[in-house]
């Protein structure tokens, strides 16, 4: 964010690099179920970021004096692989990962009811394959396909996305590029049936009214993404029935 791009990000017609209007998402595509052991799994490719989600629990949670006995704990684990970025990262965790996967543990308790499962702890591992700027709004929407594959009762299916600036523009949803020279890029964790915003992160600088389009744009978009969460689950359930 914020170094100088020697290139437009937006061109004379209004498009950017790679050919999307500012309020279009990269393409998605979802899928569900895809570890066989876990509760529950999902697999999101958004853009250039590949990422998969698996669910474990609720189950006793351990070490014990992590149990809180009036709800269930949290943990989700975000993880980008040695291979998933240009250059090698270093594996293990980093200060970025223990951050991310404590904002995305805190968007995912606001949606499950924790309190019916009280001493247990509901494990939920981010792994980033690929990334490609957007890791942990993509790793969001992953996370709560995976547990509601998992059958995890939820307010509702969390959904991420984010919006920024690049260019004096507001636009949805920016991938590496726009995530390195833009202006501002605003990662959310949206209730997409209420609009509700349990996650807001900001990098860079807007005005209010720009923050308040950018918010806007992605809110619109949590409802086309739960669309496509939506199908994922149905087509992997439709999928059981002819097991049977
Ligand atoms: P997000 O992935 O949620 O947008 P950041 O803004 O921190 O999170 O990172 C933007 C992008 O920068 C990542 O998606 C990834 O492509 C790249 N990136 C992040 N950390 C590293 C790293 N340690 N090494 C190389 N690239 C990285």
């Amino acid at each position: 964010m914020g170094m100088k791009a020697d290139f437009k990000l937006i061109d004379d017609n209004g498009l950017r690099i790679d050919g999307r209007l500012p309020n279009q998402l990269r393409p998605l595509r979802m899928e569900v179920g895809v570890v066989q052991r876990a509760n529950g799994s999902a697999f999101v490719e958004w853009g250039g970021n590949k990422i998969i989600a698996a669910v474990y629990g609720p189950r006793e949670a351990y070490p014990k004096h992590i149990q809180d006995p009036n709800r269930a704990v949290i943990r989700a684990r975000y993880n980008m692989a040695a291979f998933s970025v240009d250059e090698r990262k270093r594996p293990g965790p980093d200060r970025r990962s223990v951050e991310l996967s404590k904002v995305i543990s805190e968007a995912l308790t606001s949606v499950v009811f924790v309190e019916r499962f009280p001493r247990t702890s509901i494990d939920v591992y981010i792994e980033v394959l690929q990334a490609d700027a957007g890791t942990r709004v993509a790793g969001i929407t992953a996370a709560s396909l995976a547990l509601a594959d998992a059958g995890i009762p939820m307010r509702d299916i969390i959904v991420g996305c984010a919006a920024g600036k690049v260019d004096g523009v507001v636009v949805l949803d920016l991938n590496k590029e726009e995530d390195n020279y833009g202006e501002a890029d605003v990662p959310m964790a949206i209730l997409p049936r209420t609009g509700e915003i349990a996650l807001l992160q900001m990098d860079g600088n807007m005005t209010y009214e720009e923050l308040t389009n950018a918010m806007d744009m992605a809110i619109d978009a949590a409802k086309e993404i739960h669309e496509l969460q939506v199908k994922a689950l149905k087509e992997k359930y439709r999928g059981d029935e002819h097991d049977y």
